[in-house]
């Protein structure tokens, strides 16, 4: 058996390193059984995520970007084909799996501190209360809220609050991290920020990434790859973007490029052209 934790890839790594993926989509599809029948929300979806990427997921609202990334975690389960990670099928979830949610999802009534400990204990169940103090501070740090430690969420602000959140899922070391619209209540600035934040602990962390996202800037901005997914019923992966851009990245020099307009206008093509969204 390799370790538990191999980041071979580089981080500049645009596509699966050869051998084995860390985590295997095959066939993947979703039928919901709804009272007024089945609903097809996703069918055939293949994708392969090396180990150290970091893969944005694009597409309309309701085309099922929630339904595949809660699969992933194991919040539910495929009705056909499979998804495994280091070729093991997912059939749970798990702490190799943490997720971040868009609409902050601390217990109110737990300080900052408090909301990260719950999980690290439920985890590390045989470290002692300082190791798991230390694990809770030094994530904590990790996403600058030291000060805030003690404090609730409804004395944070909506960055906090994400902030938290990330912590959280980063304390027990996930070999994959997932994102399910994380940014998407934050105003432009705050968003900026926890988006250089993300990359600077992505890339210290040398963790995989799978992050759901509506904003195309966002995606090109932070991924290896973008994944633009099809309207559904039935949706499916429609074309993936391979981002070129160096790292660390520079925004300002990134928005400067003729090759981020063009893969810009090519999402845009894909998303309100080939793919535009019905309304009805
Ligand atoms: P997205 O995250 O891309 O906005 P979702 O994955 O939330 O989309 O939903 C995809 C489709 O599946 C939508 O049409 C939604 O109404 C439907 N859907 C999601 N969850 C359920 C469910 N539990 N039961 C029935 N239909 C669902
Ligand atoms: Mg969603």
């Amino acid at each position: 058996m390799t370790s538990s934790r191999t980041f071979s890839s580089p981080l500049s790594s645009a596509s699966p390193v050869a051998g084995l993926p860390l985590l295997c989509l095959q066939n993947v599809g979703k039928t919901y059984f709804t009272s007024a029948g089945p609903f097809v929300a996703l069918e055939n979806i293949n994708l392969e995520v090396a180990a150290g990427e970091f893969v944005c997921i694009i597409g309309h609202s309701g085309c099922g970007k929630s339904t595949l990334i809660n699969m992933v975690a194991g919040f539910s389960t495929p009705t056909s084909g499979s998804i495994a990670l280091k070729g093991q099928p997912i059939t749970s979830p798990g702490p190799d799996r943490m997720m971040v949610f868009q609409h902050y999802s601390l217990l109110p009534w737990l300080t900052a501190f408090e909301n990260i400990y719950l999980v690290v204990d439920q985890v590390y169940p045989n470290k002692s209360r300082r190791e798991k103090r230390e694990i809770v501070q030094e994530h904590l740090e990790l996403v600058g809220l030291a000060e805030a430690a003690h404090k609730r969420p409804k004395q944070l602000s909506g960055g906090m609050k994400q902030r938290v959140a990330i912590a959280r899922a980063l304390a027990v070391r996930p070999q994959v991290l997932l994102l399910d619209e994380p940014f998407g209540a934050l105003d432009a600035i705050t968003k900026e920020d926890l988006q250089d934040e993300l990359l600077a602990i992505w890339r210290d962390h040398r963790c995989t990434v799978l992050m759901i996202t509506h904003d195309i800037d966002e995606a090109l901005y932070l991924s290896d790859r973008v994944v633009m997914m099809t309207n559904g019923p039935a949706a499916h992966i429609g074309e993936i973007l391979t981002i070129p851009f160096e790292r660390p990245r520079i925004r300002s020099r990134i928005m400067e490029m003729p090759e981020f307009y063009e893969l810009r206008n090519r999402a845009l093509d894909f998303l309100y052209r080939r793919f535009a969204h019905r309304e009805d």
